[in-house]
């Protein structure tokens, strides 16, 4: 039996992650971790007998503390909890469905202590990749990408050489601005923002998906899980989300992996790998689908994924500072205090200052993050 660990147990990944669990039924959670969601987490302990469950803030673990009383499962809580369930004795694979660079400290320790890890966190690869892919190398784990486009790569690249790899192709819905110009997103609300055409996600990545900045963190996520360069990385925008992403190898052919938009399925692939198995859902119908469209991005009016590109190629601190600044100002954006706009600008800002650091530490990391904070807070 696999057994499993997730950080961000109750989000949007999270939850899925638990219904492939209970649909395949031969995994065991051992540990689950999330931010403040205490009624759901105690659904899911009570559902999943964990034997730990970690909260953020001790407030909410005292509470969960009470509520869960007459189960078995420990609660801890803050960074240290995170650790405690990243590394938990017996887990094989930690899911990391935590959102933002928070993700990082936890995903370091969980590789060293050699759990092989199903990644959705993609922020914690672009800003620490340098140091987490060498680390997994080291430590001999996988890290199985579980976000569908990568997944999607990781599918195609299967019984292939990567060697004979020409570049990565890798398709983007285009959100719901598709086709929109600066002029015409000044007056864009939260409510527009977090509707996707094609996919029902948390809120940070919904908005980020709308800004392609989540396409220039996937491109940054991409250079790391695949070993490429992120200008052989090719944006592709598939509006109808069938194409999940493509291989193109040096002969010329391209393999892709496709399929209806389901996170099960990537997330699945993940957990069993490299075995494959049912999973109940919709199938493509090609003769209802008729056509498939293709588009090249619009990388003036989204440029926060032009920004990735620069964030990606020189590397160092820059990717951090691309990330924070973004992750800060969704979250503004999300209470109102700040444009929809002014999200990329804040992000090209922050790059414009920084010096950037080749080869950070982990420390290094967290003080990028601190000062680009210390500046979009300082300009309030
Ligand atoms: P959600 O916002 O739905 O969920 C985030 C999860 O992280 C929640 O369980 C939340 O807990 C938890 N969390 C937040 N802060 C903390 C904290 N301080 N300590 C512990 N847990 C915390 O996000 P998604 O599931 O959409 O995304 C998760 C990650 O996966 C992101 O990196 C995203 O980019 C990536 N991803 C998501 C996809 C999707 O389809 N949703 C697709 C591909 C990648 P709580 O709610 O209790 O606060």
């Amino acid at each position: 039996m696999k057994t499993i660990a997730i950080l961000g147990s109750t989000g949007s990944i999270g939850t899925q992650t638990l219904e492939v669990v209970r649909e395949n039924g031969d995994i065991r959670v051992l540990g689950i971790a999330a931010g403040g969601n205490i009624n759901l987490l105690e659904e899911q302990i009570r559902m999943f007998h964990p034997k730990k469950a970690a909260v953020w803030s001790e407030e909410k673990a005292r509470e969960l503390r009470v509520k869960i009383a007459d189960t078995d499962t420990d609660v801890v809580s803050g960074m240290e909890g995170l650790i405690e369930i990243a590394v938990m004795e017996g887990t094989d694979i930690l899911v990391t469905a935590i959102v933002g660079m928070i993700g990082i400290r936890p995903t370091i320790e969980a590789i060293k202590a050699g759990k092989d890890i199903a990644l959705a966190n993609k922020e914690t690869l672009v800003t620490a990749g340098h140091l987490i892919m060498p680390l997994a190398k080291r430590q001999g784990v996988r890290i199985l990408p579980v976000d569908s486009e990568h997944s999607a790569i990781f599918q195609s690249l299967q019984g292939n050489d990567r060697g004979a790899v020409g570049k990565i192709l890798l398709t983007a819905s285009g959100g719901p601005f598709r086709g929109r110009k600066q002029e015409d997103l000044l007056e864009i609300r939260m409510e527009d923002a977090l509707k996707h055409p094609n996919w029902t996600m948390g809120a940070k990545i919904t908005i980020d998906s709308s800004t392609m900045v989540n396409k220039g963190l996937e491109v940054i996520e991409a250079k790391w899980l695949f070993n490429v360069n992120v200008d052989d990385v090719q944006v592709v925008v598939q509006p109808q989300s069938i194409i999940h992403s493509m291989v193109e190898y040096k002969d010329g052919a391209v393999i892709a992996q496709l399929g209806t938009p389901d996170m099960k399925l990537p997330i699945q692939y993940a957990l069993y790998y490299p075995e494959r198995r049912y999973l109940p859902g919709d199938r493509l119908d090609f003769w209802s689908i008729g056509k498939l469209d293709f588009e090249k991005p619009d990388m003036d009016t989204f440029y926060g994924l032009k920004l990735a590109y620069e964030a990606g190629r020189q590397g160092g601190s820059l990717p951090t500072v691309f990330n924070a600044a973004n992750e800060l100002a969704v979250s503004m954006f999300l209470k109102g205090e700040v444009k929809y706009l002014e999200i990329v600008e804040i992000i090209e800002d922050c790059m414009s200052v920084h010096k950037n650091i080749e080869d950070p530490s982990l420390d290094q990391i967290l003080e990028t993050e601190a000062a680009a904070y210390e500046r979009i807070n300082s300009r309030r």
